[in-house]
């Protein structure tokens, strides 16, 4: 089988941000790990998904890789090269975002041709108005919204449209990857599923690769290849998606299936073992930073970090309980 050719690699990322005044003892001095030390890749073709609970780090993990905010430590690559200010421009017009709310993401002072023209005037400099039009074109009628009505602006819109909108204006640079931070979270039921069936029929028509980061499980399963847990930071447990459903290794991420609902009334519902909100970044517990709210934990889980490891089949999991796991 030819080898799968990664396009993104972030390695051992951390960003740390300073606690204000205030909120600690004089003279001492607090760090809020938001991430601490993630590694992942992403391939050509697929779609990582990456999910944890709110304050987990995955959209601050989004930011750091597309550059937006600089990470306190670690490096990310591009096609093998690691990205920096010679190359940032490049990978901004490769690499695009789509962000989470649709209402706070476009300027409501623009039209919506102006908006999703954007891109091409920071990446494709001196297009003419003719020229635009032939790139803009195709790709609205790609999301469904139609070119005649560009000249409104976002307010006229639904927020399935400014979502629309929105992905529109992530695609005239001609990306390979979109980071997708919360895409669907803003929309009813209803709105996601024609959303997400946009990102779909994307990937299949432009092979595009998404990092798609969700709080929610039924959308991640829906979207995602290989999934990746993440909490308090850290990633806890990743797997392509069938092995990570079949085989599910963490307690944080059994919890977070069990959140899954069952349509069928008849079925009886398993109960989300997940109890307690998730432990301040500002003080994180000692050793498994999960264990306060771990129903398996030991004493050993209270002093001991558990170490990624792999299973030997790319399932790697941090967690005491799977002793036999590589590290
Ligand atoms: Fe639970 Fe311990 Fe595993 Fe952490 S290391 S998830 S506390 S069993």
């Amino acid at each position: 089988m030819p080898e799968k050719e990664i396009l993104i690699e972030a390695k051992n990322i951390k960003k740390h941000f300073p606690v204000k005044r205030g909120m600690f003892e004089r003279g001492e001095k607090k760090t809020v790990k938001a991430i601490d030390g993630v590694d992942l890749v992403l391939y050509k073709g697929e779609t990582l998904g990456v999910i944890g609970e709110s304050g987990c780090g995955k959209s601050t993990l989004a930011r750091v890789i597309m550059h937006l905010i600089p990470a306190t430590e670690g490096e990310v690559f591009f096609k093998g090269k690691p990205v920096d200010k010679t190359n940032i421009m490049d990978f901004r017009r490769k690499v695009q975002m789509v962000f989470q709310d649709p209402y706070s993401s476009l300027d409501p002072r623009m039209s919506v041709k102006r908006i999703i023209e954007e891109p091409l005037r920071v990446h494709m400099k001196g297009l003419s108005k003719e020229e635009k039009d032939k790139i803009v074109r195709p790709v609205v009628e790609k999301v469904g919204i139609e070119f005649d009505v560009l000249d409104k602006y976002p307010h006229e819109f639904s927020g399935g449209q400014r979502q629309r909108i929105g992905i529109a204006r992530a695609l005239v640079t001609t990306p390979e990857v979109l980071i997708c931070d919360e895409p669907v979270s803003a929309l009813d039921m209803s709105i996601q599923a024609q959303v997400l069936n946009i990102f779909r029929e994307l990937q299949k028509e432009l092979g595009l690769s998404y990092l798609f980061i969700s709080h929610d499980m039924s959308v991640i399963k829906h979207v995602s290849d290989r999934i990746a847990v993440m909490y308090l930071g850290k990633i806890v447990e990743l797997a392509d998606k069938q092995e990570l459903f079949d085989n599910t290794l963490h307690p944080y991420t059994k919890a977070l299936m069990n959140s899954i609902p069952i349509p069928d009334p008849t079925v009886p519902s398993m109960k989300a073992e997940l109890t307690g909100e998730p432990p301040s970044p500002i003080n994180p517990p000692s050793g498994c930073s999960f264990h306060e709210r771990c129903p398996f934990a030991t004493e050993r889980c209270k002093t001991e970090t558990p170490v990624l490891c792999d299973r030997g089949n790319g399932h790697l999991v941090a967690c005491h309980l799977k002793e036999e796991t590589k590290c």
